[in-house]
């Protein structure tokens, strides 16, 4: 049985240290224990779907050395499948990330295998691809590989949801099919180019639509989300929570938009439970961990 959720993406172990304060050019500082746990946007976002029930494959690439073990393992018990996932001549990506007592995050990330997932990769996915309801892509994997997967989801009717996450150049043609392109307001930011400062969401949300997707999605934090088609726009509330942990909120937010979206919901009511599954998942530390089953989700 194909996957009714095909998440294209990336796998990293997240590396993260505690600091008091983040190290100058030429500089040391001392941190506390690294913990090391499963991430990466892709992997997050099949975990998070997993985790709200629904047949989930991950197509991407891992490297053949611990890391990799960590995060297959991962994906098991969260239930994705990971027969999509190759193991690449490359080590597994990586994202080093400090933590400052803030809560600022210093991120970088080694894409290692991830850089190898390729529109050949996605070739060989066509079946599970053409059997799914939807699929969905974010960007720590190339973008060639990402259009490509779009380009075969719009052909067989299978409905193509990106999240733009980190931002990147997609071809008009791409953009044209996407239903929904998912965006935080960093991200529409970029896409629209210096916006008005006074422009707010449902605004932004509207010239978003200009560039040609067939629906939007702008992820507003604590203040929840706008959803934008051709019949107008609204605004999705967020759940008032206490935050103490965001990291992955987004990579939520996708996955649950996907598996509402798969089962047929319109795109503001799958809004609105994706803004539920990540309020949730900001409650609780880390990303994957934090995610919740159906019955743990915040009312
Ligand atoms: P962001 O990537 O920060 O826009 O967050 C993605 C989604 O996570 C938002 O659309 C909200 O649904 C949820 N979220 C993030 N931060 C919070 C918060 N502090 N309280 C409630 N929901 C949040």
């Amino acid at each position: 049985m194909p996957p009714k959720v095909l998440v294209v993406g990336s796998a990293n172990a997240d590396l993260v240290v505690a600091v008091d304060r983040r190290p100058g050019g030429g500089e040391t500082v001392l941190g506390a224990d690294t913990v090391v746990l499963p991430g990466g946007k892709g992997a997050n976002t099949a975990v998070a779907a997993a985790k709200l029930g629904a047949s989930v494959a991950l197509l991407g690439a891992v490297g053949d050395d611990q890391y990799g073990a960590l995060l297959r393992e991962s994906l098991r018990g969260a239930g994705v499948r990971a027969e999509l996932v190759r193991t690449a001549d490359r080590p597994t990506g990586i994202a080093y990330i400090t933590v400052t007592p803030d809560g600022e995050n210093s991120i970088v990330v080694s894409p290692g295998a991830n850089a190898q997932v390729s529109s050949s990769d996605v070739d060989a996915a066509v079946e599970a691809l053409r059997g799914a309801r939807v699929l969905v892509c974010s960007l720590e994997v190339p973008v060639a590989s990402v259009e490509h997967a779009v380009a075969l989801a719009a052909e067989a009717g299978v409905r193509p949801l990106v999240n733009l996450s980190p931002v990147a150049e997609l071809s008009a043609r791409t953009l044209a099919a996407l239903d929904p392109l998912v965006v935080n307001e960093h991200e529409a930011g970029w896409l629209l180019g210096e916006p008005d400062p006074a422009d707010d969401a449902v605004t932004l949300a509207g010239r978003l639509l200009e560039l040609g997707p067939r629906s939007v999605v702008i992820t507003l934090g604590a203040r929840g989300a706008v959803v934008a088609t051709a019949d107008g726009a609204h605004r999705v509330a967020a759940p008032s929570v206490r935050a103490v942990d965001t990291t992955g909120a987004g990579d939520a937010f996708a996955g649950a938009l996907a598996v509402r979206l798969a089962e047929g919901d319109g795109l503001a009511e799958a809004a609105g439970y994706a803004a539920r599954v990540a309020a949730t998942s900001v409650t609780r530390n880390g990303a994957q961990p934090s995610y919740p089953s159906t019955d743990e989700v915040v009312a």
